[in-house]
């Protein structure tokens, strides 16, 4: 019940108790107004009976007086006493008493009819003196009868006094009786009111107010020192109280909300710290393996509970290729092919599972664990597919089994964020390399470079150190190119140039390395080739080149020819000297007629301190 019901019955009933106080009070002075009306008619009734008794013995005395001394002033006071008399007669009769038993009126009847009687023999009396006969007035006025007659109304008037006096007391003492019973009552209904009111402001203050806003204030400080586990259910109150309850209760949902979302922040502030400290460990990898050890090793942080792997696109192949993997994955296969998965095929991240009914990826079922398994897994954990693309070409994918469940509902913008910067960072690495290559790359024959040949010399001796592994290097020139150029012009000779390119390549594809060295230069590197082959191998080069016939948009140009020197390391030279060696054979061959092979010569002892 609401506090103000309470105290609006509180106060009805107070209003209530209080007129029947009022009425009772009024009741009890109603019955005092009885007994004053009673006393007040008994004066009036004890006054006019007295005046009567006393007004019919002064008019008998003035009688009297006249009859024994003639003096007419007696008779004028008789006159005036006689009109006394009527008048006391006719308030008598006219007297209201509506309690008057019939006894009271009867004697008061009997009293006045007794005055009226001794009136006339009064009168008859005078009337006898005036016409002069003295005697029967005296006779009349002092007889025995008229005696007896005033003794009558002398006790007539006292009998009725005495009734009056018995009916008075009797009401008098009803009215004190019933306004003491109506005191009383009022008390009674007076001393109800208080108590009640009492009472309220008990219950009010105490079971409704004090109680409730003490275990209120309880949960509050609670609430202030963040402790949310406070119970809210037993506050059951319809009142004021009840809403402050209401109140309290939204604001510990909101601190339970506010501290939901601080955690989510601060989980996300933490994922996002791992997330960028694996961006920037990806931006420094210096190959792919290194992105996919980077993802191997931070995905289970960012997405703890869910194993996964990292396929890599080999387009030679036409397969996804498995880079790395975390936290045990149940199923995929380590290689598959793009068609076998969802996500390659629509381009966009592919979920399917218990909550996500959806085609399972082929490459699920050709899981080592059989395709059972798979399907097994499927109810209880999610399969989530997310392409890796680079200028809308595939380059990869992520591959993650998400258990179901709402704590894992954010992971798929979480894998759709990681898979964004994977391919990131795969892209920003193939245009690296692409870049690495251009640089490393002639651009007219599309051999590698000088630079490059440094390199992968450098790389080639140090290997063949550490396995005792000789390195054979065929050195070449373009014999009269200066000449070739002017007569056929540049673009003429960069055309042969290229054609030259080719067919070195076709000599060194299967364990050979073919180099730009500069001009009309060329450079083949053959690791583990001894000096014999190295010199049978620059022959058929040779050979092939004069046998070609170089031919242009209809231009033929015949007699191309080149010239070797080939060295051998440690064989010949030392490594050091390797290209120097091969350079000066070349320069024999130059020297001795051109279009000629020719073995490099073992270092003199000053070309060795040299
Ligand atoms: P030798 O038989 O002694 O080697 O005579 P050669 O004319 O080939 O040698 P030389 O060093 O005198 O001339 C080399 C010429 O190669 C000079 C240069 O114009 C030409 N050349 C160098 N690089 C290129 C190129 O990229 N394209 C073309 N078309 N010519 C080039
Ligand atoms: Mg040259
Ligand atoms: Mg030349």
């Amino acid at each position: 019940m609401r506090l103000s019901t309470i105290t609006h019955t509180a106060y009805v009933t107070t209003v209530v108790l209080s007129m029947i106080t009022g009425a009772t009070m009024l009741m009890a002075s109603a019955a005092l107004d009885e007994e004053r009306a009673a006393v007040a008619n008994r004066y009036a009734f004890d006054k006019a009976s007295f005046e009567l008794d006393v007004e019919i013995f002064h008019m008998t005395d003035k009688a009297r007086e006249y009859v024994i001394t003639g003096n007419e002033e007696y008779l004028e006071d008789y006159g005036v006493v006689a009109a006394a008399l009527q008048d006391t007669e006719d308030r008598l009769q006219h007297m209201e008493d509506a309690g008057a038993t019939e006894v009271e009126l009867a004697t008061l009847t009997e009293a006045i009819d007794q005055a009226n009687r001794l009136t006339n023999d009064q009168r008859q009396a005078i009337k006898a003196f005036q016409s002069g006969d003295a005697e029967t007035a005296r006779d009349i006025l002092f007889s025995d009868h008229y005696e007896a007659e005033l003794d009558l109304i002398n006790s007539d008037v006292l009998r009725f006094q005495a009734l009056l006096d018995q009916r008075t007391a009797t009401e008098i003492e009803q009215a004190i009786r019933a306004s003491r019973i109506w005191k009383t009552i009022s008390e009674i209904v007076l001393g109800l009111t208080a108590l009640m009111f009492l009472g309220v402001l008990y219950f009010v203050l105490k079971r409704r107010i004090l109680r409730p806003v003490s275990r209120l204030s309880d949960v509050v400080t609670r609430l202030a020192d963040q402790d949310y586990d406070v119970d809210l259910s037993n506050f059951h109150n319809r009142d004021e109280i009840g809403d402050m309850a209401k109140a309290v209760r939204i604001f510990r949902e909101n601190g339970l909300e506010r501290r939901r979302l601080e955690e989510k922040l601060e989980r996300d502030l933490k994922l996002k710290t791992v997330l960028s400290r694996m961006t920037h460990r990806m931006q420094a990898c210096e190959s792919k393996d290194e992105v996919a050890d980077v993802v191997r090793l931070f995905l289970p942080a960012i997405l703890p509970g869910c194993p996964g792997r990292l396929y890599l696109f080999e387009k030679t192949d036409n397969i996804m290729r498995q880079a790395s993997e975390w936290l045990a994955p149940a199923d995929s296969a380590a290689r598959f092919g793009p068609m076998d998965c969802w996500a390659l095929r629509r381009g966009t991240l592919h979920q399917h599972g218990a909550d996500q009914p959806d085609m399972p990826c082929e490459h699920l079922r050709s899981a080592e664990g059989g395709p059972e398994s798979g399907r097994e897994r499927a109810n209880a954990v999610s399969s989530v597919c997310v392409p890796l693309t680079a200028q809308r070409e595939v380059i990869g994918l992520v591959y993650c089994e998400m258990p179901d469940g709402p704590a894992y509902q954010a992971h798929e913008h979480y894998i759709v964020m990681l898979a964004e910067n994977i391919s990131l960072s795969l892209a920003n690495m193939g245009l690296r390399e692409e870049l690495q290559e251009q640089a490393m790359a002639d651009s007219l024959t599309g051999l590698a470079n000088r630079r490059q040949l440094e390199q992968r010399l450098g790389a080639l001796l140090g290997d063949s150190q550490h396995t005792d592994r000789r390195v054979s290097c065929i050195m070449m020139d373009v014999d009269h190119f200066k000449m070739l150029n002017d007569t056929y012009g540049h673009d003429k000779g960069d055309d042969v140039l290229r054609e030259i390119a080719r067919i070195l390549q076709s000599h060194t594809r299967e364990d050979g390395l073919a180099f730009r060295y500069g001009g009309e230069e060329f450079v083949i590197l053959l690791p583990g080739v001894e000096t014999e082959d190295a010199l049978l191998r620059a022959e058929a080069i040779r050979s092939d080149i004069a046998a070609h016939r170089f031919h242009h948009d209809g231009i033929v140009i015949d007699g191309v020819t080149a010239s070797f020197g080939v060295s051998t390391s440690p064989d010949i030279c030392p490594d050091t000297r390797l290209v120097t060696t091969a350079d000066a054979a070349l320069y024999e061959s130059k020297a001795n007629g051109r279009n000629r092979v020719t073995r490099g010569r073992m270092a003199s002892s000053a070309d060795k301190v040299a």
